[in-house]
């Protein structure tokens, strides 16, 4: 017998916009209903963002004893007991999942129904025995691992983010075939906790990002032992002899086999909304199935709005909170707020970090905006010298009346110094705002600050300048 209910919302996926939406709208006195078909908290706690983050930790902790002759130390380093580095990264996803569980999303209120949901209607969804009747419904089933249609690849085992994280025993050849940030990230794990990695990428590594960044990154996991092979395309996979697989590159120099014990597919990722039944519910989709989503996130059912991966932006669980916020002021408070994904920033969480904020250097040129470079190396930043972390910079695009337009920050922390530019791309400041803060010595904030200053430079030392402090010093 199904169970019938009314309630204000009805959100479909307990991820990080699904989570936000119920989180925010049950504790300003919603009622919601929330549908989960497998474990809560989605792709980022489960096989996203913080797995992969713990298991970087764990590859830079190795990476950091491996090199302590830098500080003077010498220690030893013992081959990494993959049993033991998947319960670390088991133990942290454990440590953060009560903040998603049922019970403490029932705490708010929240009937949360552990089912696979499907429309019914305009405005009603069922799942697990409920037909849950909403005022309004939020589609936040984000996305999942794409695989190309490559010859034989479905005819090996291969591992994606819903897997390798997985693995009891460490993989003795890791071959990665895509170089976006979780093919990077990844590659960079396993090579630091022992593992051989070759990475191949049809492109360029990190091919969204500043190619200056991206080569600052590519040198480091060349440092760390990754084979990188780019701009070439895997052919076919099939099962290797003495390689559990193989794959055939279409290099340079022809067809070629590189063979491996793993192969991880990280080759971006697709939404997908089967067996939601959107028809039920009058949802359009575009020709490449992805929703029709206007600004305010409504889809063609102006009661039913999308959050997160599945709303088709960009693919990121900040960007997902930011949306249950813009559903949260349309439907509870009826506000026309609109998303904005023009200043979200995004980082690649390697060593070193690379961080983007705003349009990139070529982005810029592209559109044909007048702008101005500032930079500012790691390697003129005290703390950097002290921590011996030298490699990086931060680049800053100005447009000709100084205000901040994009930046990009390649190095340790890059991804909590790209807020101070976010901040200040946000509040549409000049680049005096920056350069005139205070900012503590010694910390990796004042390589931006120095390269705000660097903006000044050319005025405050010119022979002008010399000229009036040499005219008004006669009157000291
Ligand atoms: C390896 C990896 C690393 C990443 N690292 C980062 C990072 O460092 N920083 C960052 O910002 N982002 C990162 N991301 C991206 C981030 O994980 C996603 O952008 C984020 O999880 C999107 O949240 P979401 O709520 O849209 O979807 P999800 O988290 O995918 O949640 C969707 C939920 O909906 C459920 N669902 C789907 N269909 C139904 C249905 N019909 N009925 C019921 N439930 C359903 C699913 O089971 C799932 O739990 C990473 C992603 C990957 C894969």
């Amino acid at each position: 017998m199904t169970e019938a209910i009314d309630v204000d919302l009805c959100v479909i996926g307990a991820g990080a916009g699904g989570l936000s939406v119920a989180a925010g709208a049950s504790q300003m006195g919603a009622t919601v209903a929330l549908f989960e078909r497998g474990v809560m908290g989605g792709d980022c706690l489960n096989v996203g963002c913080v797995p992969s983050k713990a298991l970087l930790a764990a590859g830079h902790a190795a990476h950091h004893a491996r090199t302590g002759h830098r500080f003077g130390l010498d220690m030893s380093v013992a081959p990494a007991d993959w049993h033991r580095v998947r319960e670390h990264v088991r133990s942290v996803i454990a440590a953060i999942a009560p903040m998603d569980s049922v019970e403490r999303y029932e705490g708010f209120g929240v009937r949360v129904i552990q089912a696979d949901a499907r429309f019914v209607g305009a405005r009603e969804v069922e799942g697990g025995g409920v037909r849950v009747k909403a005022k309004f419904v939020v589609i936040a089933t984000g996305s999942a691992p794409s695989v190309p249609p490559i010859p034989g690849l479905a005819d090996v085992p291969y591992l994606t983010n819903e897997s390798v994280f997985e693995l009891d025993s460490r993989p003795e050849h890791l071959l990665v075939l895509g170089g976006g940030a979780i093919g990077t990230e990844l590659a960079q794990a396993h090579a630091r906790l022992g593992c051989k990695v070759t990475l191949v990428e049809a492109a360029r590594l990190l091919g969204a990002e500043d190619p200056e960044a991206a080569e600052v990154v590519r040198l480091s996991l060349q440092r760390d032992g990754v084979t990188i092979r780019e701009g070439i395309s895997v052919k076919a996979v099939a099962r290797g002899d003495a390689d559990a697989v193989a794959l055939t590159l279409d290099g340079p120099d022809g067809a070629e086999t590189v063979g491996g014990s793993h192969l991880l597919v990280a080759a971006g990722r697709k939404v997908t909304f089967e067996g939601l039944d959107l028809d039920r519910a009058g949802i359009e989709t575009d020709k490449r199935g992805r929703l029709v989503v206007d600004a305010r996130l409504r889809t063609s059912n102006r009661r039913v709005f999308a959050v997160g991966d599945a709303a088709g932006g960009p693919q990121f669980t900040h960007v997902a909170g930011a949306h249950a916020g813009v559903v949260i002021k349309n439907t509870l408070f009826r506000l026309p707020a609109k998303a904005d994904h023009s200043g979200v920033p995004r980082v690649t969480y390697s060593a070193p970090e690379l961080a983007q904020v705003g349009p990139t250097e070529a982005e810029l040129r592209e559109s044909g905006t007048r702008f101005e470079v500032l930079r500012w190396a790691y390697a003129e930043n005290d703390r950097a010298q002290a921590e011996r972390a030298l490699d990086g910079f931060t680049k800053a695009l100005l447009a000709p009346n100084g205000r901040i337009l994009g930046a990009t920050v390649v190095g340790e922390a890059a991804g909590e110094l790209i807020s101070v530019w976010g901040l200040a791309i946000a509040q549409r400041l000049k680049i005096g705002a920056l350069a005139g803060l205070t900012v503590p010595y010694p910390t990796r904030t004042e390589v931006i600050r120095r390269a705000a200053g660097s903006w000044y430079v050319p005025k405050l030392f010119s022979d002008r300048t010399k000229a009036v402090v040499r005219f008004l010093m006669r009157f000291a």
